[in-house]
């Protein structure tokens, strides 16, 4: 990681930073692609590349940790409609996906906005959908302390609409545990959920 190239790293006192490599990156794709980088709409564009990339690799989804207490009940917590983009990692071609988790809390509940930034932290980076749900059960767990986690993502690749078989199409994958593993209304009731955030 070139850490001298971050978005928010203008250069103390006034110094000039050397050009992000990235931006050889953009001259050299868009020179492949039979296009003149210093033409007028391209003179910025390897400069915006190499912003956006630096941003969406060293993005900080901030603190995850923080728990209240609560009194252990028999009840499920879900979150539905948690929207993260993502990169599939066999094209380079953003995916969106639409996440509901749920899991039964052991005497403390997480903070509902750290499950957007767990799924947002598992969705910056080159992903494949399986894997990021995977991800984002396995932190949930980690954090929370329960063995009943489950993760249902909804995923647009425009890998499969733009290219290929060119028809939108959703993608969805999900990951049940402990509770949810059974086929009974605690998953009956996420995957509900999980079907109405997009139709
Ligand atoms: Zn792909």
């Amino acid at each position: 990681m070139a850490e001298s190239h971050t978005a928010v790293d203008a250069g103390v006192g006034g110094e000039t930073l050397p050009p992000d490599p990235l931006e050889d990156v953009a001259r050299q794709l868009l020179l492949e692609i039979g296009e003149d980088p210093e033409r007028e709409g391209l003179r910025g564009t390897p400069a915006r590349f190499a912003r956006w990339w630096r941003e969406f690799s060293e993005y900080d989804a901030g603190d995850v940790g923080t728990l209240f207490e609560m009194k252990a009940q028999d009840q499920v917590v879900m979150v539905s409609d948690i929207n993260v983009w993502s990169l599939c990692e066999h094209h380079l071609l953003p995916f969106s996906c639409a996440i509901t988790v749920a899991y039964r809390p052991v005497g403390s509940v997480l903070g509902l906005s750290k499950f957007a930034r767990i799924a947002q932290r598992h969705a910056h980076r080159l992903q494949v959908q399986e894997r990021m749900v995977e991800e984002v059960a396995e932190e949930i767990g980690a954090v929370t302390g329960s063995p009943d986690v489950a993760v249902i993502a909804r995923g647009e690749h425009l890998c499969m609409s733009m290219r290929g078989i060119r028809t939108p199409a959703l993608m969805t994958s999900a990951v049940y545990r402990g509770i949810f593993e059974d086929d009974g209304p605690a998953r009956h009731e996420l995957v509900a959920a999980a079907l109405r955030g997009r139709s």
